[in-house]
């Protein structure tokens, strides 16, 4: 089946949706696709709480940042990570970031998230921590630049997701639907891990190899669930 832009579109006006009902963003927090049609560029919101976003608010960014073609809407000022983990991950065609607040705690102490139930079963793959102080020293914490979103990219290396100390976190994933399975279970695998790590200190985490197998599909069911609920624009 050709996918056409308007779907990409449609699929990505639900995913801002979506995360924002599920307040993995607020009125910050962004994310994106890459365009099907060239893989040089990719499709985003101008700079709006996604809960607002419609079609007619998403442009066309290249990997540096630039919108492609002419537009006099506010940006965001770090749509750097996404071009820059697109640059680096071939594999990737969806990138979400996020301030959600039950990741936070894993980016600022020497806890580790870690999988503590099957659909969150990709965090066995390691969910690495990225401090903005090594590459850039003090700052604002923001990915303002291509060299800080470089640094962040990096980080993040193959994995499903890094967690960005004092501020939140970048996803991502092959589709839309994996992205924002990613965002939903990571959430909430950090907040059953909390609620477990509160009762003992014996917690039973998955193993890297009962990660792997619990890894299922794309999240698709769900996808089509979230979708229905309210995701559609
Ligand atoms: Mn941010």
């Amino acid at each position: 089946m050709q996918t056409t832009a308007s779907n990409q579109i449609e699929d990505l006006v639900a995913a801002d949706r979506i995360l924002a009902a599920h307040e993995i963003v607020d009125a910050y927090g962004h994310v994106s696709v890459r365009s099907e049609r060239n893989p040089q560029r990719y499709f985003m919101s101008r700079a709006l709480a996604p809960e607002l976003v419609t079609a007619e608010d998403i442009l066309e960014y290249d990997l540096a940042g630039n919108v492609v073609g002419s537009s006099a809407a506010g940006l965001f000022l770090e749509r750097f990570i996404h071009g820059e983990v697109y640059k680096a991950r071939p594999d990737v065609n969806a990138v979400v970031h996020c301030h959600t607040p039950s990741l936070i705690p894993y980016g600022a102490t020497d806890v580790p998230l870690r999988p503590i139930f099957g659909l969150a079963g990709f965090i066995a793959e390691g969910i690495p921590v990225f401090e903005i102080r090594k590459t850039a020293g003090m700052t604002d914490l923001l990915i303002r630049d291509p060299a800080r979103g470089r640094a962040l990219a990096q980080t993040l290396g193959d994995k499903p997701a890094a967690l960005m100390r004092g501020h939140g976190a970048v996803v991502v994933g092959a589709s839309i639907p994996l992205v924002v399975g990613r965002c939903v279970y990571l959430d909430l695998n950090a907040r059953v891990q909390a609620q477990a790590m509160s009762l003992s200190k014996h917690v039973t985490y998955l193993t890297p190899e009962e990660g792997k197998l619990s890894v299922a599909d794309d999240y698709r069911r769900a996808w089509e669930l979230w979708r229905r609920k309210g995701g559609a624009g």
